[in-house]
């Protein structure tokens, strides 16, 4: 069942070390924490995907952060960009609640799996090509695992990219916010800009179209 496939393909994530450069900087961000975090424990290893074994939508983020996941072991939770896509996914009837604060808060998603595509925490946000082919495997397994999924709604070209990459699409079509390709097996990819401070603040991405995206998955996922 597909529940306890993602328990041990959390399990395997949790455990990597595959990416030196990543495994330093995980540690280096938990050693340094801002002003607002000190004196928490940081997680400090890599985040598996979390939500619902039964996903239709799965929403791929680009990387851990390193003030967000790294420090709670969840993805997309205590930080600006997780707060938007919290709120757009509680819009959606996709999550129980506006937000996304720890790993202990009682968040149940409804259909929905968030991961990144990288899940360790890279400098300044760019993971390098091979720490990202180092990483696809745990998407592939999550992927694999999560039987009923019918879309990946990937947020930001580096994760968009990186689907199609993990997928074999060649060449890829290029990203666009609401652009959308089916693969061979069935699941449809679809882009979004990626819901960072920088994309809302200089207007790239509103949340009335962060709205239409999720409104898009779950009529492609058969939830509409
Ligand atoms: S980024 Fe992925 S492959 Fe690299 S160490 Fe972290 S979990 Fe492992």
């Amino acid at each position: 069942m597909s529940s306890a496939e993602l328990e041990r393909v959390g399990a395997r994530i949790v455990s990597c070390c595959r990416c030196p450069r990543l495994v330093a900087w995980r540690a280096a961000a938990a050693s340094r924490a801002p002003v607002r975090f000190a004196g928490q424990d940081y997680w400090a290893r890599p985040v598996p995907g979390f939500g619902d074994p039964r996903a239709r939508i799965f929403v791929l983020g680009l990387a851990t952060a390193a003030h967000g996941g790294n420090r709670t072991g969840r993805a997309f939770t205590g930080n600006p960009s997780a707060g938007l896509l919290m709120r757009a996914l509680h819009r959606a009837g996709l999550a129980d609640r506006p937000s996304s604060e720890h790993a202990g808060d009682g968040l149940r998603l409804h259909r929905t799996w968030l991961a990144s595509a990288v899940r360790c925490p890279p400098p300044a946000d760019r993971p390098t090509p091979l720490e990202r082919d180092n990483c696809l495997p745990y998407l592939s397994a999550e992927v694999a695992a999560l039987e009923d999924l019918r879309v990946i709604v990937c947020l930001g070209g580096f994760a968009w990219r990186a689907a199609l990459r993990w997928a074999g699409v060649r060449p890829q079509p290029k990203f666009a916010h609401g652009g959308a390709h089916r693969l061979d097996g069935g699941l449809t990819l679809l882009g979004s800009y990626h819901p960072s401070p920088r994309n809302v603040h200089t207007g790239l991405l509103t949340e009335p179209m962060l709205d239409d995206v999720f409104g898009r998955a779950r009529a492609l996922a058969g939830l509409a």
